[in-house]
């Protein structure tokens, strides 16, 4: 069943976040979605968040609660799909950490960039691009993936990341087409 056809990506900076960063993720998501890209004002949540003592203790945000609060802070229109991207450390009850989380089928997703970091920025930017794809993936209802080269394979290390595409296989390219109404470009899809 189609839930609507996807039409904006919007990327929402919850840390300060370098421009080229996020003007490369923006076009990035553009050639592989084949979807409009836009970079909303940050909304800090630094500022706004009061880490709970678990928290504190752990340094490290409980994510789950960061994409409350992103959903709660900003609004999702129809045929939207919104990306937080935060500067910080964050884990799910559970899992000592995570690259990213994202509502199934949902309107809201965040990566987290604190363990993606490298000391090539190219390295760095095509990290970021794989876990903004794989969460924003998630949102229009894909799931994870056998095949190891599938943006949508589960990652449990930078090293899995790094192994790892930025594009759809077939198969979820075809799923895509499904639940989001996409056609994806053929830099979306593997070959
Ligand atoms: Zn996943
Ligand atoms: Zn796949």
């Amino acid at each position: 069943m189609s839930e609507g056809r996807v039409r904006l990506i919007r990327i929402v900076p919850l840390t300060p976040i370098e421009r080229r960063l996020l003007v490369k993720l923006c076009e990035g998501l553009n050639a592989v979605f084949g979807v409009e890209c836009r970079i909303n004002g940050t909304v800090n949540i630094i500022e706004k968040m009061r880490l709970d003592y678990l928290e504190l203790l752990r340094y490290q945000y409980n994510s789950d609660r960061i994409l409350r609060f992103l959903s709660d802070e900003v609004r999702v229109r129809e045929g939207e799909k919104v990306l937080g991207i935060a500067d910080l450390d964050a884990y799910v009850p559970g899992l000592n950490f995570v690259f990213g989380e994202a509502m199934l089928s949902g309107g809201y997703a965040v990566i987290y960039l604190r363990r993606l970091k490298s000391i090539r920025w190219g390295k760095y930017f095509e990290r970021a691009l794989k876990e903004a794809v794989h969460e924003l993936g998630h949102t229009m209802g894909l799931t994870h993936c056998p095949r190891r080269s599938c943006v949508m394979s589960f990652s449990n290390s930078l090293r899995d990341v790094d192994n790892k595409s930025f594009r759809f296989c077939q198969r979820c390219a075809e799923k895509l087409r499904a639940t989001a109404g996409l056609e994806l470009p053929e830099t979306g899809i593997l070959k």
